[in-house]
């Protein structure tokens, strides 16, 4: 038997075509354009990335993008002042401030100063409360992709049994939340849970999230389950060359394809749905902000 393959990439083109769709219908209907601002401190090349691409998804979507680079001595004060003023800025409907940040600036302080409204990566505490508690909530991108990717595999989760490795507060717990909600059977496993093997081979539904290049094996998964592999990690690819590398995931795609019914690659699976959701999330809370029926199919 062999998994079929999620396409990451082709599902996050549909989001964004669908996002631009209601972008579009925003701006011809009510004269409104969504803006998302994201702000960046330092240099770091890899968060360099992820905003240059975030801000041209952004614009591609037909919606505004604010991007703001600070150096990375910016004071902790000066950053919180500029999320002050887009808190305050009406034509700014989403905040993102790209972490990791400088470790002389408290991450934690800095995304509880987010609006929550605006809040769109949903890493804001009253967010997390409110998915918790099961109101309206901004979600957090990735898990909200992978559970938009379950849908579309699954139709209903109820009463399927869920293991989510990993439990940062940025992926493991609100997926957790997330399946909870959609009527799971939740586990949440870590580096501490015992019988790793074991628990995931009870899971219908095998969310890994850890960081850990190909530690789920295939003969840890259970036959015909739905495997969600977030995890992004760079490995040698001498095959390509020297001092070459190449991404893998959490899970050891080449014997996982052969148990699993359904499988995210990586690259080419949750990774694409990040940033769609993003976009979708700004939408959102650009909806909300104007008390507008919000987009069908982007949110939880
Ligand atoms: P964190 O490092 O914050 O969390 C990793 C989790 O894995 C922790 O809860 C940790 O447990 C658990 N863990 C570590 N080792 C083991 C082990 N041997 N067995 C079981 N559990 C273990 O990572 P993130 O959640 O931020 O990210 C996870 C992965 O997802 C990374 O590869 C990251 O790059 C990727 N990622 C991908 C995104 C995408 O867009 N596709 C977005 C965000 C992340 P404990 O709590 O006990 O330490």
């Amino acid at each position: 038997m062999s998994a079929s393959i999620i396409d990451g990439k082709a599902f996050a083109a549909g989001v964004r075509e669908k996002v631009a769709g209601h972008v579009a219908r925003l701006r011809e209907e009510h004269g409104i354009k969504p803006g998302l601002a994201v702000v960046l401190v330092g240099e770091d090349p890899a968060s360099e990335v992820y905003v240059r691409n975030k801000g041209k998804q952004t614009l591609e979507a037909g919606m505004n993008s604010y991007e703001h680079k600070l150096p990375d001595t910016t004071p902790e004060a000066d950053l919180l002042a500029l999320v002050a003023r887009l808190n305050a800025d009406p034509a700014v409907h989403g905040i993102l401030v790209q972490l990791p940040l400088p470790d002389h600036i408290d991450a934690e302080k800095v995304i509880n100063a987010i609006e929550p409204a605006k809040d769109v990566d949903g890493f804001h505490i009253l967010n997390v409360g409110l998915l918790g508690t099961g109101q309206k909530a901004m979600v957090p991108c990735t898990p909200l992709g992978s559970l938009m990717m379950l849908r579309d595999q699954l139709g209903s989760l109820s009463g399927l049994n869920a293991v989510v490795v990993g439990r940062s507060n940025i992926v493991g717990k609100p997926m957790a939340q997330l399946l909870l909600r959609e009527s799971c059977t939740v586990t949440i496993a870590h580096s501490r849970t015992k019988d790793l093997a074991d628990v995931c081979r009870g899971a219908d539904i095998l969310v890994a999230a850890v960081g850990r290049a190909r530690m789920i094996p295939g003969d840890w998964i259970k036959p015909g389950a739905t495997v969600i592999d977030v995890g992004i990690n760079r490995i040698p690819a001498p095959e390509k060359g020297e001092g070459k590398t190449r991404l893998v995931g959490d899970v050891d795609f080449e014997s996982a394809v052969e148990v699993a019914g359904a499988i995210t690659p990586v690259p080419g699976g949750v990774g694409p749905m990040t940033i769609a959701c993003l976009l979708a999330n700004t939408v959102t809370a650009c909806c909300r902000a104007h008390n507008l029926p919000e987009p069908e199919g982007l949110t939880a």
